[in-house]
């Protein structure tokens, strides 16, 4: 639930609310008992049916060290550990494939994501992909994402990878910062940083996006806009400019109890960063793909973050990935022994599962047209059958007043300082909708 809106307030942008959800939008949903989950997955895979849009996460949960600022880290990267691993994340994807619901329609985007999954050899990078490519049916013009980071992505990973049809790179830089970049544990300097990425544009072979976080400790406004400048000046395909999200309890948090770290950014002092970053790259002539991500040329396309966030199923696999399939949401085993151990016996791990809200697809649609600086109320009121704009209108007023938005007939458009509070936004009329 987001902070309550001040709706006294002249100076939006830093104090319309005292707190920021950190994940994205979404509605409350209700949980699926363990035992119930394989039937469940069985009867949602036992047809050839299913969202014309699909799409496969990969996870791959190892990372060389953890990196002070990450909530995702789960397992130290163990050669032994990892061969094991992909073993059974092949023995998972050739169980999963076999399902009538895998071949109703051909899937638009794989996504390999971490954890680290460039920590991995070569060998086994080639043999995921091409893994996925024959057991699934994938589209022409699939996007077939690596996710990864520089430290240790060696030129033979590189043509292993695209050898095997990775036509997409998505690589954590967060900051071209050396100083900063060691002290939050980012292993390789900003010389090392830039030769990578200059390798892998010359090469010319795949779409390169770089992620660039804004708020963390040390970083000035001025280091901020160097990363930015450095970003721009490489020429590659795409960026996501993120936030910094301070995990409670975790090693950023402590670090700069005990003193170690400078503090990171405060929230009003990140309003100022992420107005500076969307000036930067809007004057670079960079189009907007969400409110995050940024794109110089249309080889960047991000079909599956935008996927993922709008109508379509996604095929987890691999220990600590998640989907929704049809009305639910499966989550495969988090914990790596139990995960294999499923695996050895021949069962799909799943762990977790969630069933689709009332009205779900409504707040899809809301989340989904929010992280694009809109939300056409009068559109989705006449397809879901709904009078949003009566619904909702005390909120939208208030929205109004404090100039978070603007309104054209039935649709809200996000002011600047709306774009920054975006995902309360969205929960705020998620959460409207859901008390009925
Ligand atoms: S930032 Fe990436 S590499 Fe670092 S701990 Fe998180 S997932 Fe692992």
């Amino acid at each position: 639930m987001p902070a309550p809106l001040n709706n006294k307030t002249d100076d939006p942008l830093h104090d319309a609310f005292d707190s920021k959800i950190a994940v994205h939008a979404m509605p409350r949903g209700e949980s699926i008992r363990p035992d119930e989950l394989p039937a469940l997955w069985a009867g949602v895979t036992a047809a050839e049916d299913g969202l014309p849009i699909r799409t496969i996460y990969v996870h791959i949960p190892f990372c060389e060290n953890h990196c002070v600022f990450c909530g995702f880290y789960r397992n130290a990267y163990r050669s032994d550990l990892a061969k094991q691993y992909v073993a059974a994340l092949i023995q998972e994807m050739e169980l999963t494939a076999r399902a009538p619901f895998m071949s109703a329609h051909p899937f638009h985007a794989v996504y390999f994501g971490g954890g680290t999954p460039t920590a991995l050899p070569a060998e086994s990078l080639t043999g995921l992909v091409s893994t996925v490519k024959t057991l699934f049916p994938l589209s022409n013009d699939c996007e077939i994402t690596l996710e990864g980071r520089i430290y240790n992505l060696t030129k033979k990973k590189i043509e292993g990878a695209l050898s095997a049809g990775i036509n997409r790179f998505s690589l954590g830089v967060q900051t071209f910062d050396t100083r900063i970049r060691k002290r939050l544990g980012r292993r390789d300097p900003r010389e090392k940083v830039i030769e990578t990425l200059t390798y892998l544009r010359d090469l010319g072979k795949a779409a390169v996006i770089i992620d660039l976080i804004y708020g963390l400790p040390g970083q000035s406004l001025e280091i901020w806009e160097d990363d930015i400048k450095a970003f721009l000046s490489l020429e590659l395909d795409g960026c996501d400019l993120y936030q910094l999200n301070v995990f409670r309890g975790g090693p950023l948090e402590k670090s700069v109890a005990k003193g170690s770290l400078p503090r990171p950014a405060t929230l009003k002092e990140q309003a100022d960063y992420y107005v500076r970053g969307v000036e930067r790259m809007e004057a670079a002539h960079y189009r907007r793909l969400s409110l995050a991500h940024w794109a110089r040329i249309s080889r960047e396309r991000s079909l599956y973050n935008l996927f993922s966030r709008g109508r379509s199923d996604c095929v987890p696999l691999g220990s600590g990935a998640g989907g929704w399939l049809k009305n639910y949401f499966f989550f495969v085993e988090g914990d790596l022994k139990e995960y294999l151990r499923a695996i050895k016996a021949g069962k799909k791990p799943l762990s977790f599962g969630m069933r689709r809200a009332q009205r779900d697809f409504l707040f899809r649609d809301i989340s989904y047209q929010m992280e694009l600086g809109y939300c056409d109320l009068e559109a989705l009121s006449k397809r879901h059958d709904l009078d949003l704009l009566t619904i909702l209108r005390p909120i939208i007023s208030q929205w109004e007043k404090v100039r978070l938005i603007k309104r054209t007939d039935g649709c809200l458009y996000l002011t600047r300082p709306g774009e920054f509070w975006s995902v309360n936004l969205a929960q705020m009329l998620i959460d409207r909708l859901q008390e009925g």
